[in-house]
């Protein structure tokens, strides 16, 4: 694959880094993948500036929805058909298979064309009860300039969740990625300009979160922050937003728990389990990360997991086969190992993997064994901390009620899935567990108009469906009177 240098874009045109380049560099094999302009403050800056342009003085926010909505639909159809394009190198940058990194795209352009649909039922209410010659009406405005901010293991689909609805809702954005996976969103810069989106409404600034990242939420001209990522990153923009009092959406980390009970379909739920750790090489937010599984069902249904887990093929994404690709990068597989290897001095066993794999080509990337770890308790470390990896811990339960205080007892809240036949267990979990999303005998499923988010830790704030879009406005409440005023001095 030749190796690609990004650029940046604002006022409508493709912008060359003015410092030196981040090496992007391949996962897989160890080689130089992309080149990543570094930017600078004063690039976030002329982003931001074209941004609150388009946005003040700019024909974007007056357009009618149905307007909107055809650039936003154009965006969604050049998506689909760039997708040879866009998958490889979604792939081989985030280290996700082809097969996964296509239904990113297909996924994208269906998240523009939902995001279209509301653009243009966009619409406020009115009050006429309020009394003779009273009319109030309550508006939806957009907030004005967004930065989006978004973190390496879904570039593009983190992308559209946010851009189409916050265009949608007749915002100017500007959007940073992670310097890991900056390729997919340097290449939407060129969507934006064949659609012919009016200059200014989309910008793009790569580089270092804490620099052009920092300088974006610090900026008085940026009105709203929607952020993905870490809950330490999370915590930080926030002691940034508070400068200017900015309004931010938070979608952070999470622990989710997969909870099967004895009476669940059990070769469903065992495929549900490995699935809800394994998709994205377990590099995902709402990854079940800890099964929690009934006492009576846990050694035969762990063996059985076990059994399927190291059947997996772990190998270059772009090979076909290959079921996980490589950890992002060698730092962050650092990270995993030494969650495994604590968990273990704690007293945890490994059922299946627990290591680094190096034969052969695997060598050269940073390619880590699928691994269960079982016996682990809320004394544990791994029990709590979001390791983002193929690594599943396993904790058993007795009854529903211990099943709720394990899985509700980690600071996160992001999600979960209960798998059982018993419609009263069923919901009453998804009822008693602290999360956004529960899942009932699937996991990791969704649809553009479910919106997703988290609680506690997990963080606050909702994308896709209508309260995603609703983010990207504020309320504006505009009363009338009509007839003689009623005098209040006399
Ligand atoms: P990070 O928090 O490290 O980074 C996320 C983004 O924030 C990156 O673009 C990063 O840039 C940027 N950033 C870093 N520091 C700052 C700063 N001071 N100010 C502004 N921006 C900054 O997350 P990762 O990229 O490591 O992604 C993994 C995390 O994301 C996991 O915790 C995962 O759970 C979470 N996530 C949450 C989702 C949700 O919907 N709740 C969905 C997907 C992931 P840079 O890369 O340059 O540091």
């Amino acid at each position: 694959m030749a190796i690609s240098t990004l650029t940046h874009m604002w006022n409508g045109k493709l912008q060359s880094g003015t410092k030196s380049n981040i090496e992007r560099i391949d996962p897989s094999n160890g080689e130089l993948l992309t080149l990543v302009p570094d930017g600078t403050t004063d690039d976030a800056d002329k982003a931001i500036d074209s941004a609150r342009r388009a946005f003040d003085d700019g024909p974007w926010r007056h357009l009618s929805g149905i307007e909107r909505a055809k650039y936003i639909n154009l965006l969604a159809d050049l998506l689909d058909r760039n997708i040879d394009k866009f998958a490889p190198i979604e792939a081989k940058e985030t280290g996700k298979t082809l097969s996964l990194a296509r239904n990113d795209v297909v996924n994208s352009a269906n998240l523009f064309r939902y995001a279209a649909s509301l653009a243009m039922t966009m619409h406020g209410d009115v009050h006429t009860n309020l009394g003779k010659g009273f009319t109030g009406l309550i508006t939806r405005v957009p907030v004005g300039v967004a930065a989006l901010i978004t973190p390496w293991n879904f570039p593009l689909l983190l992308m559209a969740q946010k851009l189409p609805f916050a265009i949608g809702a007749g915002c100017t954005v500007v959007l940073k990625p992670s310097e890991y996976t900056s390729s997919t969103s340097s290449m939407f810069a060129e969507l934006v300009n064949e659609a012919k989106i009016p200059d200014g409404v989309i910008n793009i600034v790569l580089g270092y979160g804490h620099t052009v990242g920092q300088h974006l939420i610090e900026h008085p001209d940026v009105d709203f922050v929607s952020f993905t990522g870490s809950t330490r990153t999370g915590r930080a923009v926030i002691e940034a937003s508070k400068l200017t009092l900015k309004r931010t959406s938070m979608e952070l980390g999470g622990k989710s728990a997969n909870i099967v009970f004895s009476d669940a379909v059990i070769d469903d739920a065992i495929d549900g389990v490995l699935f809800g750790i394994l998709f994205n090489n377990g590099e995902c937010c709402v990854s079940g990360s800890r099964l929690l599984v009934e006492e009576s069902i846990a050694d035969s249904f762990v063996d059985k997991l076990s059994e399927r887990m190291s059947k997996m093929k772990v190998g270059d994404p772009l090979n076909a086969g290959v079921d996980i690709g490589p950890m992002i990068h060698p730092g962050h597989l650092d990270s995993v190992i030494e969650h495994i290897e604590k968990a273990v001095k704690q007293g945890a066993t490994i059922a299946t993997g627990g290591a680094r794999l190096v034969t052969g080509e695997l060598n050269k990337g940073c390619f880590m064994a699928p691994t269960i770890v079982d016996h682990v308790t809320s004394k544990h470390k791994i029990f709590h901390d979001e390791v983002f990896g193929p690594v599943l811990t396993v904790t058993r339960f007795k009854d529903t009620t211990e099943a709720i205080q394990i899985a509700n007892s980690v600071k996160y809240g992001l999600a979960a899935s209960v798998w059982s036949k018993s419609l009263d267990t069923t919901l009453d979990m998804a009822s008693e567990l602290r999360a956004g999303t529960v899942w009932i005998n699937t996991t990791i499923d969704g649809s553009p108009q479910l919106p997703g988010g988290g609680v506690k830790e997990s963080g606050f704030g909702r994308e896709m469906g209508q309260a995603g879009f609703d983010e990207f406005t504020e309320v504006k409440t505009i009363q009338i009177r009509t007839g003689a005023r009623n005098h209040f001095f006399k």
